[in-house]
């Protein structure tokens, strides 16, 4: 039997980073600075700088960045914001963490992003702003969603949580909006030993309002000028993303390589989609999913091999128990519902081999062409 392809394996990158992870840690350690200090500002510089705005601000997870974005924003109770049901349930909880109301619309049902129309669309005098997502790696349509949200004096926020090192029109994803919010969770593009999130911005201000957010409110130790959190990073976290960081850019390209080469194999598979072609910089394949009707058959013969598959997101929001109360019937946003249903995501990170890319892609069309066959 041949070695199983997990979804995503992380100890390849453990294994080629231990020595320098371990020096941070060791760093971190004998500092006596464990929550914030040095290593999280040198991060939050870096990352900043990556992202092409003037303030990263770093805080304990990707939806702790997105809840403070809004209150940093002054939103809150009456206030509507706009994303889509096709996206991790933390888009959504970050809107009702701030008192906020979640209001959805549909994704465009070639790109999986959110529709500027749709967003247009769900405008009321309550809209303060929208959320788009740029699923699996792929950036929104910002061209289209800018331009309604000026029009309508709407603040934009990024969820750029799985877009670490994207770009559209040369610029990168986190400088796209007034704010932008990353993850750094583990399995994430850009992913810390534990939890992680940023703010970035070019709005000083916003930046100012969220450091404080962050650290209880506080403008001076012990003065709580506002009712804050503790939503803090943690200084090995900072030092762990200092070091990754400098790899992004080589990681980044490697996807797009196993990406490719997955697009060269499966384009001409009948009943299998390969995701549609990004523009120069645009997709950074967090997720690589292909759609295809028979996807949990699919799923069970690749299992049987030894290939692993993810599926992102098999419910969308909107038909989540935790959410009914938001009010959106089943039917409510069709493009959202037939991409959860038909989408399966195939092993992608980059360390995956050509021969271990050709292999899962090899063994999908065998199981393709079987089904074919059965069907004749
Ligand atoms: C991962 C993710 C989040 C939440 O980030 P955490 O760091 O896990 O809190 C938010 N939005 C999207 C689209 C994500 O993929």
């Amino acid at each position: 039997m041949l070695d199983p392809i997990p979804l995503l394996d992380l100890t390849a990158q453990a294994r080629a980073l231990g020595p320098e992870l371990e020096a941070v840690a060791k760093a971190v350690i004998a500092s006596g600075r464990y929550v914030l200090g040095e290593h999280v500002e040198a991060f939050e510089r870096a990352f900043a700088a990556r992202c092409g705005v003037a303030e990263a601000v770093a805080v304990n997870s990707g939806t702790s960045a997105l809840h403070l974005a809004l209150l940093g924003l002054g939103i809150g109770p009456g206030d509507e914001v706009v994303t889509v049901p096709m996206t991790f349930v933390a888009t959504v909880a970050a809107i009702t963490y701030a008192g906020a109301t979640p209001v959805l619309v549909d994704i465009d049902p070639v790109t999986g992003t959110m529709d500027p129309d749709a967003f247009r669309a769900a405008i009321t005098p309550r809209t303060r702003a929208v959320m788009p997502v740029h699923l699996h790696g792929r950036v929104a349509d910002m061209d289209g969603i800018n331009r309604v949200a000026r029009a309508y004096g709407i603040a934009v926020v990024e969820d750029a949580a799985q877009a670490h090192a994207a770009s559209r029109n040369g610029r990168p994803a986190g400088s796209l909006g007034d704010a932008a919010c990353f993850s750094f969770y583990p399995g994430k593009n850009l992913g810390a030993c534990g939890e992680g999130g940023a703010l970035v911005t070019d709005d000083a201000a916003l930046a100012q309002r969220v450091r404080v957010l962050r650290d209880w409110g506080q403008e001076e130790k012990y003065v709580h000028a506002v009712r804050g959190f503790n939503l803090r990073m943690d200084a090995m976290q900072g030092g762990f993303l200092g070091v990754k960081l400098r790899r992004l850019d080589a990681w980044t390209a490697a996807r797009r390589r196993v990406a490719a080469r997955y697009d060269a194999a499966l384009g001409g598979i009948p009943g299998l989609h390969i995701p549609a072609q990004a523009g120069p910089g645009e997709h950074v394949y967090h997720v690589y999913a292909i759609r295809l009707a028979e996807r949990a058959r699919v799923a069970r013969a690749l299992a049987e091999r030894g290939i692993g598959t993810g599926i992102h997101y098999p419910i969308p929001v909107h038909l989540q128990p935790a959410y009914a109360d938001l009010g959106y019937p089943r039917g409510a946003f069709p493009a959202s519902e037939a991409f959860a249903a038909e989408t399966l995501s195939l092993p992608i990170y980059p360390e995956l081999t050509g021969a271990q890319v050709d292999r899962v892609s090899g063994t999908l069309a065998e199981i393709m062409e079987a089904a074919d066959a059965l069907a004749a």
